[in-house]
């Protein structure tokens, strides 16, 4: 029997990452001149000092409670070149249509798409437009892909991280972690999976818990001004739970976690009982986690807390001196492991 592409290979977690490395990465192989490459598999990758990433957006359904498919493909891409320590520069916005939706409705997108790449001042500089029969895929789908650059502020912010411990990178990449670091949350984890989760199906939870979607770049760039950072990721498909395993994986050091410290607001908690789902593993679109040097994570923290983005932002972990797995302490001081998601426990959320 042939293997068959199921939503799993495409939902961030243990599956995704296997199909990509066993399907996709063996035949995209040319790769000589790029600095930080596809194979690394990091937020972006990295050529003559450009970072550059790509993000397809298919969420259902295309408005929901704090966005929609506009804010989102633009601030999902804004973030994915931000999270490498670059500033975004330029946008591409991709649109695919199925024949029979209504102008009212992409009026209403590409408007949002405007107001979010507005107000992060980088703009939507180039596109293509296509119509696809009616059932051929679900209204409308949009990819969107940034160019960003780098600036001295990322130089700095590696100067003040070599002042406390060796650091040869140059770029804010997932195996830079070193036992000792910190991890910082900017905020609450889930509303985003759990808005969109709760408005499809009609949970309820959707009076109180929205999307979270937001742009962190600025956020970000007040951090490198402090300086100290070595890693940064915006926990999206698979949430915190992956972002920290391929933290771990790809650093080859354990992390262990703090239960007691990770934000969550009630809403979540409460769906995520109801539902009997683990708010670690929900994607977040407005979120970014942030390993530290030990010695600025206390500036780094209240740094993040004047910023709006950051006001619930918490130290959750620390990186191990061993290699090793993700573990968490719990509240009642027990310890469990963080595996890697399988895949995603609410689909179609970006
Ligand atoms: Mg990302």
């Amino acid at each position: 029997m042939t293997e068959k592409i199921t939503l799993a290979h495409g939902a961030g977690g243990e599956q995704m990452d296997r199909f990509i490395k066993k399907t996709i990465l063996k035949h995209l192989t040319q790769q000589d001149n790029v600095e930080i490459p596809l194979s690394m598999l990091d937020d972006s990758s990295v050529i003559d000092d450009i970072v550059f990433s790509t993000d397809s957006h298919t969420v259902q359904p295309l408005f929901f409670p704090g966005g929609d498919i506009g804010s989102l493909s633009v601030a999902g891409t804004v973030n994915d070149v931000s999270v490498m320590g670059a500033q975004p520069l330029a946008l591409s916005s991709g649109l695919i249509i199925e024949e029979g939706f209504s102008f009212e409705e992409i009026d209403k997108i590409i408007e949002s798409m405007s107001k979010t790449a507005r107000k992060a001042g980088v703009p939507i500089i180039t596109g293509d437009t296509k119509v696809v029969e009616h059932g051929a895929i679900q209204q409308c789908m949009i990819n969107t892909s940034g160019i960003g650059k780098r600036t001295p502020i990322l130089d700095k912010n590696f100067e003040i991280v070599r002042q406390y411990r060796k650091c040869s990178q140059r770029w804010l990449l997932d195996g830079n972690l070193k036992p000792g670091d910190e991890i910082i949350v900017s905020g609450t984890l889930g509303d985003h999976g759990i808005a969109l989760m709760s408005f499809r199906e009609g949970y309820g939870f959707e009076t109180t818990v929205r999307s979270d979607v937001a742009c962190v770049h600025q956020l970000l760039k007040s951090l490198l001004e402090i300086g100290g950072i070595i890693s940064a990721k915006d926990p999206t498909r698979g949430g915190l739970a992956n972002t920290v395993n391929e933290w771990s994986e790809k650093s080859n050091y354990g992390i262990t976690l703090f239960e007691e410290e990770i934000p969550i607001s009630e809403g979540v908690r409460a769906a995520c009982d109801l539902l009997g789902l683990d708010p670690l593993h929900i994607g977040n679109e407005g979120k970014v986690v942030v390993g530290v040097v030990k010695e600025k994570a206390d500036e780094i923290l209240n740094q993040m807390k004047k910023h709006p983005l950051g006001k619930d932002a918490a130290i959750i972990g620390e990186v191990d001196e061993k290699k090793g797995y993700v573990k968490m302490k719990t509240e009642i001081g027990g310890k469990r492991i963080i595996p890697k998601p399988i895949g995603d426990p609410v689909p179609r959320i970006c």
